[in-house]
């Protein structure tokens, strides 16, 4: 096991294990890139003025002297390599430069309290699939009964959408509640009214660092070559929206006005102790969508809310990102199969990862049943959707012996509407 000279608690997200991406903005207002470990941001920017990334791949890139990691992704594996063996081997017990060198030292290690993470990649754009079985199966139960439960296609196509990408904020971003069109029950004409089923959805979602050409298609077995790495994500619904606008063409307004992600990401190697065989696939897919080998992580995934009258969160989800149907391979060959382009620094969002117990479902619409089985929140209040000043914090980690590959959090507050 490699050890760092850095001090790491066994709980911590960071340890030498993980070194995942972000932004951060400096006390002068700069953004630089940076990674983690322990308690600490390591500023690549320093570290790359510095002249420490001087691998064959990196050397005279200046990749970390960008604002955001778009450049740098789109690099490819070799150089994404290249720069974790070198933060690794920097950070490692027995390298002496950063040890013996304290003015440095101090320049390059942040401590990580109180600063302002920024968004790390300029996202193009944005899908969100819909690849949880057991979600898809109890939102289709509530709505079609369990004998309809999941469409003809849900089988055979990871489901998905196209979302938006100017939205997307990060962690300790408030979310203002939505307004729109609303159908009431029991009437046939809409009102203009605020969003009175505001929902979270825990998810995660994988970021592209190469791109393809447009016109040419992504190999399902070559996938992960083009995969960065993986963010946690809270893709924000409004239930009441939704309904009434989605037939016949799918979500719209109801998922636009927000989509939080965790401000680190994490890369596929530092997830490789993690992974994990799927289960087999009944049907087989076609074949385009076959992969030699198909594999996913066990990182475990937990939502908890925190009313504005608690002093602490309660948790009222644990799940976990094996529970998905479809694996990031299988989405990116299936986006890319009619030509479709993908660019550094696209996110691609897991759809709702519910398990298959009735508190790892991944959303409140599913918690609480539509509304007909409100969950407890511990205190003497209880939710069946969101209500303003509620704080939705979604974490997720990878366990390891005596260490945590980790996503951070995701946590928001909701505003009421204005
Ligand atoms: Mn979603």
């Amino acid at each position: 096991m490699q050890n760092s000279f850095i001090e790491i608690k066994e709980d911590s997200h960071f340890p030498i294990q993980n070194l995942p991406y972000s932004a951060f903005q400096t006390h002068n207002g700069e953004i630089h890139l940076c990674s983690a470990i322990g308690d600490y941001l390591i500023d690549l920017f320093v570290l790359d003025e510095a002249g420490l990334f001087d691998g064959p791949k990196l050397e005279g890139q200046f990749a970390f002297q960008d604002s955001s990691l778009n450049y740098f992704m789109s690099l490819g594996k070799e150089a994404w390599k290249e720069a974790r063996a070198t933060l690794q081997d920097l950070f490692s017990a027995d390298n002496e430069i950063l040890q013996q060198d304290e003015l440095l030292r101090d320049r390059v290690l942040i401590p990580m309290n109180g600063v302002e993470m920024v968004l790390p990649m300029e996202i193009g754009d944005y899908t969100d699939f819909y690849s949880s079985e057991q979600h898809a199966f109890n939102v289709g139960t509530m709505f079609r009964g369990p004998e309809n439960a999941l469409m003809p296609n849900w089988k055979h196509l990871p489901v998905g959408y196209h979302g938006r990408a100017s939205s997307i904020i990060l962690s300790g971003k408030d979310v203002r509640r939505p307004k729109g069109q609303i159908l009431p029950q029991g009437s046939d004409t809409p009102v203009y009214d605020s969003c009175k089923l505001l929902d979270f959805e825990l998810e995660m979602g994988f970021v592209t660092g190469v791109g393809n050409e447009l016109g040419s298609r992504i190999d399902v077995n070559d996938a992960e070559e083009h995969i960065f790495g993986l963010v946690l994500v809270n893709d924000w619904s409004a239930r009441d929206i939704q309904k009434w606008e989605y037939q016949p063409l799918g979500p719209f307004l109801a998922k636009n006005f927000a989509t939080s992600i965790s401000p680190w990401i994490v890369s596929l190697e530092a997830l490789e102790p993690f992974r994990r065989e799927c289960k087999k696939q009944d049907p087989e897919p076609l074949e385009y969508l076959q992969q030699s080998e198909r594999s996913t992580f066990d990182i475990d995934l937990e939502v908890a809310i925190q009313s504005d009258k608690m002093t602490e969160p309660r948790i009222v989800c644990r799940s976990n990102y094996q529970n998905l149907y479809w694996t990031m391979s299988q989405q990116l060959a299936h986006q890319t199969v009619t030509g479709c382009n993908v660019r550094p620094g696209d996110l691609y969002a897991s759809g709702t990862i519910s398990g298959p117990t009735e508190d790892s479902y991944g959303s409140m619409l599913e918690l609480a049943w539509k509304g007909t089985k409100p969950v407890s929140l511990g205190n003497g209040e209880e939710r069946t959707f969101l209500q303003d000043g509620d704080r939705v914090i979604m974490r997720g980690y990878a366990q390891g012996e005596g260490y945590r590959v980790g996503f951070g959090e995701v946590n928001t507050k909701i505003l009421p509407s204005h």
